[in-house]
């Protein structure tokens, strides 16, 4: 048996201080209970495709022994050809998520000891600042967190519209010499869309690195990979997690200035990239077509569940991607989770504050849609009688 007590404070005190006092990044929840109707973690409701399915298959064998290619180089080679750039402007990771914590340990000098904040009253330096807004995705806090590195989180209006470059220098909180400034475009939680050109005018005004984080953009009108291409500062930030059905895989990638992308190659893992996920990934850009479908599909379910939604009374933010924020009709939203759990549906619910009035509810099937309206109709025809208390919450995507 682990003894967890000992006179002198416990095992925790050989723990760095910093990373004692650190609030880990909180995923959505992955139940166990069969036949849940998943609407909580934004994943794609369609498999992927035959051809991916097979080359996976295909790798299973006594290959397995060795090293996958340290820099996913094939799957670099096609990353490049998609988008018109040469390989040394792509580094690709085990998810998105690897390279943006990455992107915080090459750009920004860790500053504050103990972490979190930075030192009340102080004037930070640019240098140690991870900038971001809020709402956005919630693990870049924590990552700057982990870096002891400064958090300048700007709150967006309430349409969640990007702020003008004229409107944030009037605003007094944004820093435009940060070391790194993390978009989510498309927003998450939000769903909004932004347009290239109003990105533009952002990221020609920052003097550090902008990482662009379109993990949704497949799911949008517009995407600003060709900024990532114009600008030296500019990164994009893709994944193979939800447009192409690959969350379990853990593939994403940055394009960018080989400059940037070089630095980065620096501080990865050896392997950072497993085998299987190299061949899943190639075998998908392989086979384009099927997934530019299932876009098309989330995108119709999505514009057809917001009008139905709306319908019932429901504020719905216009979305972009592959789930929408909404204001429930009804109950609280926090009522609406464990009253759609008891329906057999997961939503997610953010208990921060100026989102705990809202669900995000990840895009499913058209049948999923269908249930998911069948137990709103349900709810509000009961006047929203036998609330109870909902689960979970807490940050994360
Ligand atoms: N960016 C955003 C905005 C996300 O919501 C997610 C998924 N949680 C990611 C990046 C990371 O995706 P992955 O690590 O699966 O590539």
């Amino acid at each position: 048996m682990v003894t967890t007590k000992t006179k002198d404070g416990g095992a925790a005190r050989w723990v760095r201080p910093l990373v004692r006092k650190l609030h880990a990044y909180v995923p959505g929840e992955q139940p166990k209970i069969r036949g849940l109707i998943k609407l909580n973690t934004n994943e794609n409701p369609y498999p992927p495709s035959d051809r991916v399915l097979e080359a996976v298959r295909g790798a299973v064998d006594g290959r397995m022994r060795l090293y996958p290619n340290p820099t996913a180089e094939g799957l670099r080679v096609k990353l490049a050809r998609l988008h018109g750039c040469d390989p040394a402007q792509v580094i690709v990771g085990n998810g998105s998520d690897e390279l943006l914590a990455m992107a915080v340990r090459c750009f920004v000098e860790p500053g504050v000891a103990g972490g979190g904040g930075g030192r009340a009253g102080s004037r930070p330096s640019g240098r140690q600042i991870v900038q971001y807004f809020d709402p956005s995705y919630s693990l870049y806090p924590v990552l700057a967190d982990i870096h002891g590195a400064v958090r300048n989180a700007v709150p967006l209006g309430d349409d969640f519209g990007l702020p003008t470059v004229a409107g944030l220098r009037r605003g007094g909180r944004w820093r435009f010499d940060a070391a790194l400034t993390l978009v989510t475009t498309p927003n998450a939680p939000s769903g909004r869309g932004y347009a290239t050109a109003e990105l533009e005018g952002l990221c020609r005004a920052m003097r550090g690195v902008v990482v662009l984080d379109e993990a949704y953009v497949d799911f949008a009108r517009e995407n600003a990979m060709e900024l990532a291409l114009r600008h030296p500062h500019v990164l994009v930030s893709r994944t193979f997690s939800k447009a192409y059905s690959l969350c379990f895989q853990r593939v994403g990638y940055f394009v960018g200035h080989p400059d940037l992308v070089g630095a980065l190659h620096k501080i990865r893992d050896s392997y950072n990239v497993n085998g299987l996920g190299q061949v899943a990934a190639e075998a998908t850009l392989g086979d384009l077509g099927y997934y530019r479908a299932n876009f098309r599909k989330v995108v119709a379910t999505r514009e057809r569940l917001a009008s139905a939604l709306a319908a019932h009374g429901f504020t719905v933010s216009p979305s972009d991607t592959n789930f929408l924020l909404v204001k429930p009709a009804g109950p609280s939203a926090r009522d609406w989770l464990g009253l759609l759990r008891e329906r057999r549906i997961l939503v997610r619910w953010f208990s921060a504050p100026g989102l705990d009035d809202r669900l995000r509810i990840s895009i499913g099937t058209d049948a999923e849609a269908d249930r998911l309206l069948r137990a709103v109709g349900e709810v509000l025809g009961k006047g929203g009688k036998g609330v109870r208390s909902g689960r979970g919450g807490g940050r994360g995507s």
